[in-house]
C-alpha cells in the first residue's frame, strides 16, 4: 500500500496561506501544529487542559517499527526517524532498546503468528529476528524463558516520554510563530467552519464568539466523537479504557528489553531502575466524559502476579497504577483525514498513537493544506453500523 509523504518532512504541502486551528495538544495535535508553524501557515493550538493531558501523557510511550502491514511499516519509519531527529534537540529524548515478543509453549496460534509476522516484517525492511529462547535468556538473564515456544526480536525500537514529546512539539511549534491557548476547550462549527472557545459543559464550549478558520484539525483523543457528533459528524471510533503500573525490580535485574508476551496480553518496558507494564483493556466503549482515571486492584494484582513469574526480582507491590482511554476503529486502521470540507480528524489509534504520533501528525498536518491523504485511513472509508472491537492494537492475530 502507497504512503507517499514527501522524502523529507522539512517539504511543505502546496497550501500554506491558511489559516489553521489544532483542536488537542497530545502527541498528535501538538506534531501537526509544530509542523504547520513551522512550514509558515497561520496556526492555532486550543488545548482544554494542559499539554500532554490526554492520553499522551498515560502513555507507555513504546516506540517500535514492527509492523507486518507495509503502510503501518511505512509510518512507523517516518515516526522513528522524526523521534531520532527530536532526540537530538536536548528537550526530548528517545532511548533506543530492543522489543521483544513472544508466545508461551501450547500457544500455537500466536507462535505460529508471530513467525509468519516477523517474516513478513523482513520481507519490509524490518530488523526483525525470530530467536531460539536460549538466546534471549543469554541475553537478558532476568527474563525467564524457558516456557516460550517462539520469540521475536525487533532492533528499531526504543523508549520515550510521551508528555515531554508533545511539550517539545508545543515549544517548537510556539517558537514558530503558533499561538498557543491551554485552558481553552474547543468546540467546532461547520458552517463557516470554525471554533468557539470557552467555559466547557461536557465538552461543548457554550461560551464566546466563533472564531472562523480556513481548516480545523480535531486530534482531541478519546473525546473526538462526540466532539465532532456535536457538530453533526459521526465518525466510526470508539474510546475504550486501559490501563498501566510501575514496579521496582531487585538490583542486577534491571537489564531488561521492552517486551510483550503475546499469551497473556501485557507488556512491560524498563522504567528506570524498574518496569512499567500494562494492559488492562476493559471491555465495552468507555464514556470519555466519566470513566475511573485510577486502576483496578484486580489489575494490579493480575498483572504483578505474570510479571514476578517473568521477570526475577520484581517488587510485588506497584510503585504507581493508573488508568487511560484509547480510541477502537472497525478495521484497527485509524481515521486520519477529512470528514467535512475544511475539517480533519486524527484518532482511531488502537494503543499505537504515540509511536506514530510523528508521522501521523504530519499527515494530518499535510491534508490541512491541500495533501493528499491515505485511502487506508480515510474517516468516511465505513458505511456506519460496522462492530467495533475493543483490543488493543499490540493483540499478536491475523492482522499483525
Ligand atoms: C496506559 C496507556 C499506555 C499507552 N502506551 C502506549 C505506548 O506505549 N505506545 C504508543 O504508541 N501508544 C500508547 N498508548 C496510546 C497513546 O497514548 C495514544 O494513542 C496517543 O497518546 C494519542 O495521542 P493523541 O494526541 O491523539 O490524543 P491525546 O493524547 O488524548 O490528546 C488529546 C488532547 O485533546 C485535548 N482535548 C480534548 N477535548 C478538547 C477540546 N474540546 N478542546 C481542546 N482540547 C481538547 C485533551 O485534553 C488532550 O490533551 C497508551 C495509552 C494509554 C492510556
Amino acid at each position: 500500500m502507497q504512503f507517499d509523504l514527501p522524502a523529507s518532512p522539512a517539504t511543505p504541502p502546496p497550501e500554506l496561506d491558511r489559516s489553521v486551528a489544532v483542536i488537542g495538544a497530545g502527541a498528535v495535535g501538538a506534531t501537526a501544529a509544530r509542523d504547520l508553524a513551522r512550514w509558515g501557515a497561520d496556526v492555532t493550538l486550543f488545548e482544554r487542559d494542559a499539554v500532554g493531558a490526554g492520553a499522551t501523557g498515560r502513555a507507555a510511550g513504546i516506540v517500535y517499527d514492527a509492523f507486518a502491514e507495509d503502510l503501518d511499516a511505512a509510518v512507523a519509519d517516518r515516526a522513528i526517524e522524526r523521534f531520532r531527529t527530536a532526540s537530538g534537540s536536548g528537550e526530548f529524548a528517545l532511548t533506543e532498546q530492543p522489543y521483544v515478543w513472544f508466545a508461551r509453549e501450547g500457544d500455537d496460534r500466536r507462535a505460529e503468528a508471530i513467525r509468519e509476522q516477523a517474516s513478513r516484517m523482513r520481507a519490509n525492511g524490518r530488523s526483525v529476528e525470530v530467536l531460539e529462547p536460549a538466546a534471549v535468556a543469554d541475553r537478558w538473564p532476568a527474563l525467564r524463558t524457558d516456557d516460550l515456544a517462539v520469540v521475536a526480536v525487533a532492533r528499531t525500537a526504543g523508549t520515550a516520554d510521551p508528555e515531554v514529546y508533545a511539550a517539545a512539539m508545543v515549544e517548537s511549534a510556539r517558537a514558530d510563530g503558533a499561538a498557543v491557548e491551554v485552558g481553552s476547550p474547543a468546540s467546532i462549527e461547520t458552517d463557516p467552519i470554525g471554533v468557539r472557545v470557552g467555559h466547557s459543559d461536557r465538552n461543548r464550549a457554550r461560551e464566546g464568539g466563533v472564531r472562523t478558520f480556513d481548516a480545523v484539525l480535531v486530534a482531541a483523543g478519546a473525546r473526538t466523537p462526540t466532539l465532532l457528533a456535536d457538530a453533526g459528524v459521526e465518525i466510526a471510533c470508539a474510546p475504550y479504557r486501559v490501563q498501566a503500573l510501575t514496579v521496582g525490580v531487585a538490583e542486577g535485574n534491571g537489564d531488561l528489553p521492552t517486551f510483550y508476551d503475546a499469551t497473556g496480553e501485557y507488556y512491560a518496558r524498563p522504567n528506570g531502575t524498574g518496569l512499567l507494564a500494562g494492559d488492562g483493556v476493559e471491555p465495552g466503549a468507555a464514556d470519555p466524559e466519566d470513566w475511573t482515571r485510577d486502576a483496578d486492584a484486580w489489575f494490579r494484582e493480575e498483572l504483578i502476579g505474570v510479571l514476578s513469574e517473568r521477570v526475577d526480582g520484581v517488587d510485588t507491590a506497584a510503585t504507581d497504577s493508573w488508568a487511560g482511554l484509547c480510541t477502537a476503529t472497525p478495521d484497527r486502521n485509524p481515521l486520519v483525514g477529512s470528514v467535512a470540507p475544511g475539517l480533519v480528524v486524527a484518532t482511531g489509534f488502537h494503543g499505537h498513537g504515540f509511536m506514530r504520533a510523528p508521522a501521523i501528525g504530519e499527515l494530518a498536518a499535510r491534508e490541512l493544506c491541500g495533501g493528499d491523504g491515505v485511502a487506508a485511513f480515510d474517516p468516511t472509508r465505513f458505511d456506519g453500523g460496522e462492530q467495533i472491537e475493543i483490543a488493543d492494537g499490540i493483540v499478536v492475530d491475523e492482522r499483525g
